[in-house]
């Protein structure tokens, strides 16, 4: 009997290994609204006078204005979306209530009792997006002293205090941050996990909003690491490349940084590197830590030693995470990344991570200028221009490529989702656009709402939005599949590299 068991047990562990050997995925259990929301009956106790949705339904009541996107005391050029977006960023907060409606088998109204009745900061977020009409916020529950946070479980999403609410305006499909975040989910070890609900602020209804977990520790559901100790050095942590930070102390200054080598001085106002966390209880020793850590993977990736085994950055970095990172970035032409919304994360005695965020500009949606599907862009950004110097980088890149082609990255798979998604959204839709469908006009009471330049590139309806999403998607990938391996001729090594190596083999 006891032989036995030990035969089951080593079959056991055989298969284990074979299945981690394989490079099978991990089984990641990505919650998909569209396809696992229950379906919802028919209301037959109301007239199409009450406001009725089968989507979670969110209304916000502040206890006073909320604050303007602009910064006080100032008045910016409208035109300037840099004046609104840097100098303007205002992060002032009001206080709400926040009431939540989510039935698992009935539509949502607001006379229902709702699931979550809590009380909250609330502030309009966003860089360039605040310039829009239809804004994006950010939520913090607290508890009713409005001080202590509380966290709060939204339609199964795991508890936490703080939610970003993203209302796809310049996007006209709505869906290009659902989808690529549940695409990003079911790849990646972490991408926020989202749900469409409908939203009121103030008694106003706002349209579709995309319910989004912000990029932040939670060991049950978001990133999940070593729980920070203020009295500790070292702190695992969450960095973020973007503008600059909003406080200063958080500000990182790092080797690629004072090298110029991440931030280059042509586009000053990208890749600027902020601490996210620890958050407010960062100790001065912690942060000079983060400093060094994330310093060290740096010299290592600029130095000629960039891909040594022991000493390269292969050491420092989890590179299936850069690398898809670098795909999904790549394949949907979302170039805000990665000098932009670009977040990093690392466990204590880990390697560092990346996350994916904000695919507003995906599929050649970036206001000022035209993405073509023929091109590539990341690689030669931050970090990656140096990764890709690297053979058997490239290598890793042209494979997952391969594998991520048959599963997700094809039309079949996208196309459909694409078209479950829209179904799943139904009535939603006309309701979205009975409030914003004006910005399918290119001039609304004097104000232009092409925002695509050249003009031609905006669409003029609902349907043209999603097919210019699935356009874009086939010749995307029509160009991966002819080119990636084009990458290749970036890999190289310095004569420096190439003599000091010979040397140390001994001459040969
Ligand atoms: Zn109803």
């Amino acid at each position: 009997m006891k032989y036995r068991w030990i035969f089951v047990l080593s079959i056991a562990a055989a298969l284990v290994l074979a299945i981690a050997a394989s490079g099978v995925e991990p089984e990641r259990n990505r919650y998909h609204q569209h396809l696992e929301a229950a379906e919802k009956l028919p209301c037959t106790n109301h007239d199409g006078s009450v406001f009725c949705t089968h989507l979670p339904l969110m209304e916000i009541t502040t206890d006073g204005p909320v604050p303007s996107p602009y910064i006080q005391n100032s008045t910016p050029d409208p035109n300037d979306i840099w004046a609104v977006s840097n100098k303007a960023r205002s992060y002032d907060m009001v206080a709400a209530t926040v009431r939540y409606f989510d039935s698992e088998t009935e539509n949502n109204h607001l006379s229902d009792i709702p699931i979550v009745e809590e009380r909250a900061m609330f502030r309009i977020r966003g860089a360039s997006s605040r310039s829009l009409d239809k804004k994006n916020y950010l939520l913090k529950f607290t508890e009713e002293d409005m001080v202590h946070s509380l966290d709060v479980s939204l339609s199964g999403m795991t508890a936490d205090n703080s939610w970003a609410l993203h209302g796809p305006f310049l996007d006209k499909s709505l869906i290009r941050n659902y989808m690529c975040y549940n695409l990003a989910g079911e790849i990646m070890d972490y991408a926020p996990n989202v749900r469409f609900c409908e939203l009121f602020v103030n008694g106003e209804y706002m349209g579709l909003y995309l319910l989004t977990e912000k990029i932040s520790f939670n060991e049950n559901g978001r990133i999940d690491f070593t729980k920070t100790d203020p009295k500790l050095t070292v702190t695992s942590y969450i960095l973020q490349a973007d503008r600059g930070a909003n406080d200063p102390s958080h500000d990182l200054e790092t080797f690629g940084s004072n090298s110029y080598l991440t931030r280059p001085k042509e586009h000053a106002g990208h890749g600027h590197i902020e601490i996210l966390y620890p958050g407010k209880s960062l100790s001065q020793a912690q942060r000079d830590y983060i400093a060094s850590d994330f310093s060290r993977f740096e010299k290592a990736i600029f130095s000629f030693d960039y891909n040594h085994p022991d000493r390269g950055y292969q050491h420092y970095i989890d590179t299936k995470s850069f690398i898809d990172f670098f795909l999904i970035n790549e394949f949907t032409l979302n170039y805000d990344a990665p000098g932009l919304s670009t977040y990093l994360y690392k466990d204590v005695g880990g390697k560092l991570k990346m996350c994916v965020w904000d695919f507003d500009a995906a599929f050649d949606y970036y206001k000022y200028s035209e993405v073509t599907p023929e091109t590539f862009r990341i690689h030669n950004a931050l970090w990656f221009k140096y990764l890709f110097k690297d053979e058997a980088f490239v290598d890793q890149v042209v494979d997952r490529y391969a594998y991520l082609r048959k599963r997700f990255l094809n039309e079949e798979y996208l196309f459909q989702y694409i078209d479950d998604t829209v179904s799943y959204l139904g009535p939603a839709i006309a309701r979205n656009y009975a409030k914003w469908g004006y910005s399918f006009n290119s001039r609304y009471n004097g104000v232009n709402y092409d925002y695509l330049e050249p003009e031609s590139r905006n669409v003029r309806s609902f349907d043209e939005a999603i097919q210019q999403v699935k356009d874009t998607i086939a010749m995307r990938l029509d160009h991966m599949d002819n080119n990636l391996d084009r990458l290749y001729t970036l890999c190289h090594e310095s004569m420096n590299k190439r003599y000091n190596h010979v040397t140390e083999e001994g001459g040969s």
